[in-house]
């Protein structure tokens, strides 16, 4: 299957802007209506959910271009980020398939209303939400008033879910494409890790895709998940139907050779023009969306001077 670019509206900022929220409404209803010319193009229908058993009782879901990771366990089940409300309702009718216990939790990765909106089904079963304290006051922005707000907003930087003995660690590492993203991870069995919008396998997005990017933010995480020490055989991105181990490790040695690129040409007194203009990193060339490293370069510059 191919890594594929992301073309859900994740990338744009969750703003107080209704005109925004429409165009988010409409790409995903759009999305839903060119289901049938993207399966031609893609290689799949991306209206088409597709449910993955990446371990005994985990699964991947995945459909219109977004992840989702459900837990089943003989305490019922966990869900992580329910997107929306047809994508949720498809998913609950997939999770059916395999059990008849109720969802009983769902946890948002981060705030933007793209992975965060459609969890009514699930809170009508009764399931709790869960996330990091920080996502609060920006999930309380939408809107459309279509996020159910959490029920559980851990602190710090680790929160422990123990569900019919499985364990899904949440990893508070620092700002990247959210200010507080949870970066999840599945201790036993091999280990798993889901790495939400700031891991994206194998592809450079365009500048417009970049607003959210801290670029510096995410080398941060990729060296806090190495640093912690965290175990993993396998790996899911949020917006690319495959990663593994060997595709996140070398979107860190992306991030860290921008870095070097970006502050090497800084400290020698360049402009960000410049910087576009010569910055190569060959290494990446086979990248999707190559064409976009300027403006990837131009990001980094300007994670590096604000700070974010
Ligand atoms: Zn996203």
């Amino acid at each position: 299957m191919v890594l594929l670019v992301t073309i859900s509206s994740c990338k744009d900022r969750a703003t107080n802007e209704t005109n925004q929220d429409d165009k988010k409404t409409e790409k995903t209803e759009s999305a839903e209506k060119s289901g049938k010319d993207a399966q031609e193009s893609l290689g799949f229908d991306p209206a088409q959910p597709m449910m993955t058993e990446l371990k005994n009782g985990v699964y991947q879901y995945f459909q219109f271009f977004t992840n989702s990771l459900v837990v089943v366990t003989d305490e019922g089940v966990l869900v992580v980020d329910p997107v929306n409300e047809k994508r949720a309702a498809d998913m609950r009718a997939e999770v059916r398939k395999i059990t008849d216990k109720p969802v009983v939790k769902v946890v948002y990765t981060h705030d933007h209303f793209d992975h965060a909106r459609g969890g009514q089904i699930f809170k009508e079963e009764g399931a709790e939400f869960i996330t990091h304290q920080l996502c609060s006051d920006l999930l309380n922005r939408d809107l459309e008033k279509r996020v159910v707000l959490p029920d559980v907003m851990y602190e710090g930087d680790y929160h422990r879910i123990e569900l019919g003995g499985k364990y899904i660690d949440l990893h508070y590492l620092g700002p990247n494409e959210s200010f507080c993203m949870s970066v999840v991870h599945m201790p036993q069995d091999g280990g798993l890790l889901l790495g939400a919008d700031w891991h994206l396998p194998g592809t450079m997005l365009d500048y417009h895709r970049q607003y959210a990017r801290n670029m510096l933010g995410q080398l941060n995480t990729f060296k806090a998940v190495y640093d912690k020490g965290l175990e993993f055989d396998t790996v899911i991105s949020s917006h690319s139907p495959k990663s593994s181990p060997e595709a996140f490790e070398e979107d860190y040695r992306f991030h860290q050779a921008l870095f070097d690129a970006v502050w090497a040409g800084l400290q020698e007194g360049k402009s960000v023009e410049e910087l576009r203009n010569t910055i190569e990193l060959p290494e990446f060339k086979h990248w999707r969306g190559y064409e976009n490293l300027p403006d990837n370069v131009d990001r980094m510059a300007y994670s590096i001077w604000h700070g974010n």
